[in-house]
């Protein structure tokens, strides 16, 4: 496959952009190889500016549920903008995005929209600490909440010793007030609380762990840390930026039968434009600004071009459940494609799937917690990577991420798929 224009731009970006890039992933360092520019893309194809075309299973990290350049979506883009692109004043299409979100996920009695995830979930943890008056939150190794400086904190040595910058620039005076416990490890969440429940003020979580691969919640796990923080007085914070509307229309919440205190959007509520949320009890959202004391705002937040995409990604999700079915159906025969093609070339091989989020791992199952995620194979993984990507499929260039399915994925694209990977298998061993 040809590159040479990529190749060129890169070569440029990387003069301009830490990396070449605006998010660090985006670079391909791990798979070490150059990314492919994107000239533009329809339904579940994405196409480089060198004339490649590829299957994408990376849908914008989880915002193209109805694919790329969905028509509805489009039209309503272009005909919002026609009036202005943001006024810095309320529009009805915050309303009328808040009314759908709110009426699929009951747990959200009020909602404040932002830009992005990181902002949700930032904003969120301040909504908790602020309501609480208590500053430590609890988090779990291999969940990603963005960037903000009080969720990039790694475990310390010990379960109850505090955590650790996960990068340069975040004090370790903030650290102190992370906690970090194991993913799925009902006992540690309880063994915490009983010792210093009453400091905590909040739990953050990703009700399916989508940025460790993919890691269902253990029901049971949920349910303690919805009992816990109950228990104590802090609150439950279900990011659901990733899941939210992309596991089903009730969102992760419905599906596990949960009711959290606060929930974080981001993702498909945008349709592609950046645009985040934050919800939940009416009495914790009276306390944001201007009700109350916690201070949280944006410029952009809620803007009409935005509102209007979501908006339209939501119409279409709501009205017409076979979105949700048809893209599980593909995600599921996906995954058995891939263990056939890797039994075959007897490449060891665990598949995970909640809904249209599938992963695979090269270890032997099962991958609850993040532990078990890092005995994949990450070599060959980087392997495989590149050989699909040759083969025109195109990937997240991470054993750590997921692989997002559209409802516009076919059973010709999903067929594709599983030959390449029956190909690059086979050359692997
Ligand atoms: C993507 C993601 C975020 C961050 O959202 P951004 O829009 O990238 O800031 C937060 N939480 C989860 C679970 C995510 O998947």
């Amino acid at each position: 496959m040809n590159h040479s224009i990529s190749e060129k731009l890169f070569a440029e970006a990387k003069t301009l952009m830490p990396g070449g890039v605006n998010s660090p992933v985006r670079a391909y360092s791990n798979v070490g190889a150059v990314p492919p520019f994107i000239a533009r893309a329809k339904g579940s194809h994405i196409f480089d500016v060198d004339g490649n075309e590829y299957v994408d299973y990376v849908g914008s990290w989880g915002p193209m549920m109805l694919g790329h350049a969905h028509d509805a979506v489009i039209k309503a883009v272009a005909s919002t903008a026609e009036n202005g692109l943001s006024f810095g004043a309320p529009c009805g299409l915050e309303s009328e995005l808040a009314k759908l979100v709110m009426s699929f996920v009951p747990s959200v009695e009020m909602i404040r929209m932002v830009n992005s995830g990181t902002e949700a979930t930032m904003s969120a943890i301040r909504a908790a600490r602020g309501f609480t008056g208590r500053d430590k939150i609890i988090k779990f190794e291999g969940c990603y909440h963005g960037h903000s400086d009080s969720l990039l904190i790694k475990a310390g040595s010990g379960m109850l010793t505090t955590g650790k910058p996960s990068s340069k620039g975040v004090p370790a005076d903030l650290a102190k007030y992370t906690l970090t416990l194991q993913y799925n490890d009902v006992a540690g969440v309880r063994e915490t609380f009983d010792k210093i429940g009453d400091e905590i003020a909040g739990v953050i979580v990703e009700p399916v762990a989508g940025n460790m691969g993919v890691v269902p919640a253990k029901p049971e796990f949920l349910q303690a840390l919805s009992e816990e923080t109950k228990k104590h007085g802090a609150l439950l914070i279900v990011d659901e930026v990733m899941t939210g509307f992309r596991v089903g229309i009730h969102c992760a919440q419905g599906l596990y039968g949960i009711k959290p205190d606060l929930t974080t959007f981001g993702k498909i509520i945008g349709g592609g434009m950046p645009v985040g949320a934050y919800g939940g009890r009416l009495d914790v959202m009276q306390q944001i600004a201007p009700l109350g004391g916690i201070y949280q705002a944006g410029t952009l937040s809620g803007n009409p071009v935005a509102m209007a995409a979501g908006l339209a990604t939501m119409r279409e999700l709501s009205g017409n459940p076979e979105h949700y079915v048809r893209a599980e159906r593909s995600t599921t025969n996906l995954l058995n494609g891939l263990k056939d093609a890797a039994a075959s070339a007897g490449i060891p091989l665990t598949a995970n799937q909640v809904g249209s989020m599938g992963c695979i791992f090269f270890t032997e199952g099962p991958v609850q917690c993040f532990a078990d995620v890092q005995k994949s194979d990450l070599e060959l993984f980087r392997r495989y990577f590149l050989g699909m990507l040759d083969e025109g499929i195109y990937l997240a260039p991470s054993q750590f991420e997921a692989i997002f399915v559209s409802s516009a994925h076919t059973d010709d694209d999903i067929q594709k798929t599983v030959d390449a990977a029956k190909k690059v298998f086979k050359s692997l061993v």
